[in-house]
Parts: structure tokens; C-alpha cells; sequence
């Protein structure tokens, strides 16, 4: 047996109907949105990280997959995809189509971490980028949309966590002020905060260290630390979230682990989802467009991790997603029954019903059997008899009741039994 690479793993049936539910639903919320997809390559030059995600962040650091092709260049398998996104923006010239480009992506990324509860090195997120727009609005539209995308999957009670990084106009002297704040203990810093201090001492505000985090408690906050026109824009956001309900809570030291982001930086994390709780991160990235050579361009996003999203779906999600699709068994009685049930099969499937077609080869109860092994929780039974008497057996294989009925109604009836369906599993008004 050849096993799955650590840290992978192969999300089976039924299972990927949730995951399609998700995607649906995001790709239904982001075109009402304006948003428009865009599939960028997994492999990308290891260059568009380092000059994007940056050298001083652990991904970048110690987490890409990167290795040398036949030409000795160096290629990485994506840690993210925003730097994707601005790349593809910058060499298709994507500005040129003049005003704002809104753009999502659904795929899988890549990142050497230590596997654990809900920390894989292959994951898959979901993201969406406004690129083009500087104003605070558009920051609290595309929070906002990502709010409704969390209430279609019938999210309660997430608030955003928010901060703001400023530009580099002010970030040199907040710079400072951390390194004074820290520099008295430098003896507490493990090897890790050493570097981060040394090569980037924001970073140092995500240390996961304990006794750095009681370090961190008095530290200079950024947001005293803002240029006026950062300091507008971040509290233009907070009127508009207010005014728009979107509940958030200020977090001070919060600054992602990304080099790229400006100004407005954000973080939604689930209850029940261990120490890898957070759910989605985001921010401003009004350099990113030109340090990869565009034009000068700002622009804000957000990536949802689908992996912690699956694992914190409310109730109900997953039991609508898997239930709305759960195919009728259809049972010829012997082999001279299998054409009229192959045409009945084709024929009720043009009406909208699912229908797995079982082979009876080894006998009905065989059939049968293997229907219920699958989970069928009905099945279509046709045999001589009820071809000549123009009837099927409508067989409900969890109560165990069987039913003969006209096959000009069969159609109606299945469909009549999925609205039943439906309407139990949806969530009461
Ligand atoms: P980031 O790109 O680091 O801002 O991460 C955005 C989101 O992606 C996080 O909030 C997580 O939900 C998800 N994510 C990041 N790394 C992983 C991972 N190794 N495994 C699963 N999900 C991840």
C-alpha cells in the first residue's frame, strides 16, 4: 500500500458534498457581489513569496515547499494566494481594464507545518480580493459580504478581530518602540523572537510564547503609533461596521503573519476548534501591487481556511448538504428488467432525481443489500410483473415498507419525498 503524504489527506465521498455545499454558496454571495473567479497555478517562481509574504515570515522562513526544476529555478508550491492573485494582476495588466477588480479563488495551498488538529500541509482556502480601491468602504463591504457568506451557512455569534499595521510612513518609530520595549529582556526571547526581533519586530507581537505574550501585555500598540491619514481610514472602518452591525473587537496586537499588509489587518476564529481556531485572516496590502512591479495600486482580501471551516460548520449544514442529494436505488428484478429500468432511471433523472442504478446481477436481495450498504434510503423496484402491470415498488429501505405505484406517478412521488426531506432539514424561519 502506498500511503498519502504526511500532512495531505483525500476527502472522500459523501463528505465532498459538503465541501461543493460551501463552495456553492461562497461562489453564489461573491457574484452577487461583484466578484469574479480567478484559478491561478499552484506553482509559482519561490521569488513571488519572498518579495511578497517576505522573508521575515515563518512561512517563507521554514514552511514552503520549494525545490530547484530541471533549470535549476527555483519554483514553490503555494503557501497562499494573494501573491498569486497580484501577480497574475500586474503581468496581465489588469489595471488597464480601468477601475476596481474584485477577484475570489477556491484551492488548495501548500505549507510544511506540523500537522495537528485542524493544521494540515495541504489545505484549501477561500478567498476573495478587491484590488484598485483605497477607501475605508470598501474594507466594510468586503466584510461584510464575508458576513453573509457566514450567515448563508447559518453562522451565529462570529465577530471580527481587528487591528490596524498603519503604512511605512509610521511603522519605523512603532518599530523602535517595540524594539526599546523588548530589548531589556532580550534574554526571555527564545530563538525564534530573537530573529523576529532582529529581521521584523512585528512579528514578534504573534509570538505564541507565553512568556513573551506576558511580555507583550504594556507594549507600544500600533494603533498610537498611526499616521492621520491611517488613523482616519481605521476609524472610518469602525464607523461603518457599526452602522452595517457587523460586530468586531479591537485587538492591538494583532498583525498576521504576512509581510504584505498595510493599515487594516483582520482575524475571525470558531469556538470548538482547538488551538488552530483561527477561521479566516485578511487585510490591506496598498504596497503589494507595485512591489511586484505594477502600477501603484492598493488593495484588501481575506483567505478562509475550508479545512476549520468544514470542522466548525453550525448544525444542520452538514446534514442539509448530504441529504439533499441522496440518490433513489433503482433495482431490476432480473437481467430482461434491466432496459426499462436503465430508461426509467434516465427518465426520472431529466426530472431532477438522483438515481444510482444497482445491478441485481446476483439476484434482487443482493441488489438490495448493496443499496443499503451505499445508504440508499429508498429504492425503485421493477420487475416483469410490474412492467406488465404498469406499476413500480417504491421500497423505503429504513422503515422497511414497500409500496406499489403507478409509474406515471412514480416521478411526482420521489419528488414529493425530497421536499419532505428538505423542508425537515432546513432550519426553522
Ligand atoms: P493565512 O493565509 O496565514 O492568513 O491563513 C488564512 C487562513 O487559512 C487561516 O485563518 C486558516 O483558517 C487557514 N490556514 C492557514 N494555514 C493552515 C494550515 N496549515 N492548515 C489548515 N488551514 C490553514
Amino acid at each position: 500500500m502506498i500511503a498519502g503524504v504526511k500532512g495531505t489527506r483525500d476527502l472522500l465521498p459523501p463528505e465532498t458534498r459538503v465541501w461543493n455545499e460551501i463552495e456553492r454558496v461562497a461562489r453564489e454571495v461573491f457574484a452577487l457581489h461583484g466578484f469574479d473567479e480567478i484559478r491561478t497555478p499552484i506553482l509559482e517562481p519561490t521569488e513571488l513569496f519572498v518579495r511578497s509574504v517576505g522573508e521575515s515570515s515563518d512561512i517563507v522562513h521554514k514552511e514552503m515547499f520549494t525545490f530547484l526544476d530541471a533549470k535549476d529555478r527555483s519554483l514553490t508550491l503555494r503557501p497562499e494566494n494573494t501573491a498569486g492573485v497580484a501577480r497574475a494582476y500586474v503581468e496581465h495588466s489588469l489595471a488597464q481594464d480601468g477601475g476596481v477588480k474584485k477577484l475570489y479563488y477556491i484551492g488548495p495551498q501548500f505549507r510544511r507545518e506540523a500537522p495537528q488538529k485542524g493544521r494540515f500541509r495541504e489545505f484549501r482556502q477561500i478567498g476573495a480580493e478587491v484590488i484598485g480601491a483605497a477607501d475605508a468602504a470598501a474594507d466594510a463591504e468586503l466584510l461584510t459580504m464575508l458576513f453573509d457568506f457566514f450567515a448563508r451557512l447559518g453562522f451565529l455569534g462570529l465577530s471580527i478581530s481587528l487591528n490596524s499595521v498603519g503604512t511605512e510612513d509610521c511603522r519605523p518609530a512603532f518599530l523602535d518602540a517595540i524594539r526599546a520595549h523588548l530589548s531589556p529582556h532580550s534574554e526571555k526571547l527564545g530563538p525564534d523572537d530573537t530573529r523576529r526581533l532582529r529581521e521584523n519586530p512585528l512579528r514578534v507581537l504573534d509570538s505564541k510564547d507565553p512568556e513573551v505574550q506576558a511580555l507583550l501585555v504594556n507594549a507600544p500598540r500600533m494603533l498610537d503609533h498611526l499616521d492621520e491619514a491611517s488613523r482616519v481610514h481605521h476609524e472610518e472602518l469602525l464607523g461603518l461596521l457599526a452602522a452595517c452591525g457587523i460586530p468586531y473587537r479591537i485587538e492591538p496586537r494583532l498583525v498576521r503573519g504576512l509581510d504584505y499588509y498595510t493599515r487594516t489587518v483582520f482575524e475571525v476564529t470558531a469556538p470548538g476548534l482547538g488551538a488552530q481556531d483561527a477561521l479566516l485572516g485578511g487585510g490591506r496590502y496598498d504596497r503589494l501591487i507595485s512591489d511586484l512591479g505594477g502600477p501603484k495600486t492598493p488593495g484588501i482580501g481575506f483567505a478562509i481556511g475550508e479545512d476549520r471551516l468544514v470542522m466548525a460548520l453550525p448544525e444542520g449544514f452538514r446534514e442539509r448538504a448530504l441529504a439533499g442529494l441522496d440518490p433513489v436505488a433503482m433495482i431490476p428484478l432480473g437481467p430482461e428488467d434491466r432496459p426499462f429500468a436503465l430508461a426509467l432511471a434516465r427518465e426520472l433523472r431529466k426530472e431532477g432525481i438522483a438515481v444510482d442504478l444497482v445491478s441485481a446481477a446476483k439476484g434482487p436481495k443482493n441488489g438490495l443489500r448493496a443499496a443499503e450498504r451505499k445508504g440508499a434510503r429508498r429504492a425503485v423496484l421493477v420487475g416483469e410483473r410490474e412492467r406488465q402491470q404498469r406499476v413500480v415498488l417504491l421500497k423505503d429501505l429504513v422503515n422497511r415498507t414497500q409500496e406499489a405505484i403507478p409509474m406515471d406517478e412514480i416521478a411526482r412521488r420521489l419528488l414529493a419525498l425530497a421536499t419532505a426531506v428538505a423542508d425537515k432539514g432546513n432550519p426553522p424561519p
